[in-house]
């Protein structure tokens, strides 16, 4: 192993500050005090980033995002609930199957990869069927890096009376959304992305009202949110054995976001990644998947140079070797490779990752882009 860590470019587990690492470094005991004291405070910052204190729950939760989202459909969908999964890449797929798996009653709306959901689908849709109860939606589509127009399709639930339950892992923090103003039950994040913590727990903010409602709907013991929310207001303490280091880290991580100007400044650092990534790539000449008007700064699809000469094995690892971990496509229909604009990088070093793919593709003899 290289002594020089790599630059993660990719969407969680991303590059942390060392601020934040040592801040691992503690042991803590989950009963104690100050130990529930940080999970408290915790919560009280995510809640400001969305403007939900008075009206929305932080329900953190242990395990990787996909817990926290199976956890909120679980807790929050009755079982005689409908769910409409809005679907434009492999997250939206992975809800539906949640759901297909929970054994909740759903139906899927599908769009390209590259093409937004849009209100009017929604308000369409909604008409169509008016046994829908929910409607389930990924904002920052990570797979290709789309952005959903979030706030106007809560805008079209909300006159309909229906309930939303947005994945928002790979956009919170980042891009913002204010719980004032877009009504949600249920809004999925986790530590480990743009909040720039370690990975190993989710949060669910969710609606006051809707979470005292669910009770007696999750299937699951552990993955209970009004359960865990329950206990955790009686007791101040995590229901099971907390992930103590990653709660220390994401604390500490929160700090940091505070210090450097919360979500705003958070948004034009990774806006910048974002532009310098895409500058760099086009004089090279490999041409991004999305169109700028629905690139999220998250996550950017690349078409990979049709040069045979170009392998995505053989171009990771060595781009790897100069100091950058990229991410593979997740398209089936093109070859693509993926570069992420979060985690404690700048400007300075996505442009260092992009001169590192010239060179590699140079080593490697790629002409054809
Ligand atoms: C990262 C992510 C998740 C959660 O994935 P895990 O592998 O379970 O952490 C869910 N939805 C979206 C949109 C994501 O980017």
């Amino acid at each position: 192993m290289s002594t020089v860590a790599p630059i993660l470019l990719t969407p969680g587990p991303l590059t942390t500050s060392a601020r934040t690492r040592q801040a691992m470094m503690v042991d803590w005991g989950s009963w104690d005090d100050s130990f529930n004291q940080l999970t408290a405070s915790l919560c009280e910052q995510l809640l400001a980033i969305v403007n939900g204190a008075d009206s929305h729950y932080c329900v953190p939760l242990q395990g990787s995002g996909t817990f926290a989202v199976e956890a909120a459909i679980g807790t929050l969908v009755p079982r005689d609930g409908n769910v409409l999964v809005l679907i434009n890449g492999a997250y939206g797929k992975r809800l539906a199957k949640i759901c297909e798996v929970l054994g909740r009653r759903f139906s899927t709306f599908e769009t390209a990869e590259d093409q937004p959901t849009t209100a009017a689908d929604v308000e369409r849709l909604l008409l169509a069927d008016p046994g829908i109860t929910h409607v389930a939606l990924i904002h920052c589509e990570t797979s290709t890096g789309i952005l959903n127009p979030l706030a106007d399709i809560a805008d079209v639930i909300a006159r309909h009376g229906k309930r939303l339950i947005i994945d928002a892992m790979s956009s919170f923090g980042a891009l913002a959304v204010d719980a004032q103003k877009v009504p949600f039950d249920a809004l999925i994040a986790a530590s480990g992305k743009c909040l720039e913590g370690v990975p190993g727990m989710g949060f669910v903010f969710t609606r006051k009202e809707s979470l005292a409602a669910a009770a007696g709907n999750s299937h699951s013991l552990a993955m209970d949110l009004q359960d865990q929310h329950a206990y955790m207001a009686r007791t101040g303490q995590w229901r099971f054995t907390p992930p103590t280091h990653v709660v220390a880290a994401l604390h500490e991580a929160l700090l940091q976001y505070n210090e450097e100007g919360g979500l705003p400044a958070r948004h034009r650092r990774y806006a910048d990644n974002c532009q310098t990534l895409l500058d760099g790539m086009a004089l090279l000449g490999i041409r991004s998947f999305l169109p700028e008007a629905i690139q999220a700064p998250i996550i950017v699809t690349f078409h990979a140079p049709k040069d045979p000469r170009y392998q995505f094995k053989a171009f990771y690892e060595r781009v790897k070797a100069k100091g950058f971990i990229l991410y593979p496509g997740k398209l089936t229909q093109v070859e693509t490779f993926r570069v992420g604009c979060i985690g404690h990088v700048n400007q300075a070093e996505m442009q260092a990752a992009v001169n590192a793919v010239a060179q590699v593709l140079e080593e490697m003899e790629v002409l054809e882009i």
